[in-house]
């Protein structure tokens, strides 16, 4: 069993602690919000009062923050965490950051002798409370083989997507392929409904033909077609719309970088920040159907 420190007590990273705990490791845990904390030690982990404090001793570092400049801000610079963690710590940032942020703070463990993951996440918060998570890894083969047993106790299906950043580069190829699968679905079902159709029967038309898809095979986005799902519980729950807009962001970002050319991601990523902007920022991101249906 492992002495492990875990930075980022949120929605996604408490959950997610609490199973390395049910596992039989040793966490301590710091995050800014004290109620995170205290939640912490209800489940049977050590709250510490700085991410400095959590990381004495350890062996492992699990970070899940928001955005890429709280993990720069974490781990780099004079009072970075990676300035007194000693060589040999295996550290796995589980964030959704920009792949070139990834890089920098792996290329900067490597200089001590630190082993560094991106790890970010498919599955939500529901995907983080019952263990399934699917995590997109990059970073040596070693430090995978190193890190998939503990990621094993978060998640079902663990992918080694190639080295350091390929990891945050496979997770926004995804969500931009998942935003416009959605977008182009809740086009269709309108246009099929203002033309008369039940949207429950073009659903399952598409679903069996060539159009069939994610969205409607598990996730569909009309209301009342399927039952638990987000469409059917006036859009709660589910994935948000501004995490949706967050990650088609990273998606721009990764392309204007590499010169790529992303027009469709372009166009969802515009479909999804208007529809934010809307007011509807923490609705689930299916709600982009009220965009297209009266
Ligand atoms: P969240 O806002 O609920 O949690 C982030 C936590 O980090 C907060 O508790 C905050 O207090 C803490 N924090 C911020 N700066 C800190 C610091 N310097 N030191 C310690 N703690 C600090 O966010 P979340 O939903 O848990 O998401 C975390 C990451 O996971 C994001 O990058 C998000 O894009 C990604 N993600 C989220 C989901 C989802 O459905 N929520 C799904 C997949 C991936």
């Amino acid at each position: 069993m492992s002495k492990i420190a875990f930075i980022g007590l949120g929605n996604m990273g408490s959950p997610m602690a609490h199973n390395l705990i049910k596992a039989g490791h040793t966490v301590t845990g710091f995050d800014l919000s004290a109620d995170a904390l205290k939640v912490l030690e209800q489940a049977g982990g050590q709250a510490a009062a700085s991410a400095e404090e959590a990381v004495k001793g350890v062996e492992v570092v699990v970070s899940m923050l928001p955005a890429s400049q709280h993990v720069a801000g974490l781990y780099l610079g004079e009072k970075g965490l990676f300035s007194q963690l000693p060589a040999g710590t295996l550290v796995i940032d589980s964030s959704t950051i920009a792949s070139d942020t990834s890089r920098e703070v792996g290329k900067a463990a490597v200089e001590k002798g630190i082993k560094f993951l991106d790890a970010p996440v498919s599955g939500g918060v529901g995907g983080a409370v019952a263990g399934t998570l699917s995590f997109i890894v990059g970073g040596s083969a070693d430090d995978f083989a190193q890190a998939k047993p503990l990621l094993e106790k978060m998640g079902k299906n663990i992918f080694h997507a190639g080295e350091t950043g390929a990891g945050q580069v496979a997770k926004v190829c995804n969500n931009m392929l998942l935003s416009i699968l959605m977008a182009g679905t809740t086009e269709a079902l309108a246009l099929g409904v203002k033309n008369g159709l039940d949207p429950a029967v073009l659903s399952e038309i598409m679903k069996q033909s060539s159009g069939g898809n994610w969205a409607l095979n598990v996730y569909n986005p009309w209301p009342g077609v399927m039952e638990g799902v987000p469409a059917s519980n006036n859009y709660q729950g589910g994935f948000q719309v501004d995490l949706m807009a967050k990650d088609l962001g990273l998606a721009w970002e990764t392309a204007l970088n590499s010169k790529s050319s992303i027009p469709m991601g372009s166009l969802a990523r515009n479909l999804f920040a208007l529809h934010a902007q809307k007011g509807n920022g923490s609705l689930d991101f299916s709600s982009i159907q009220q965009m297209f249906a009266e």
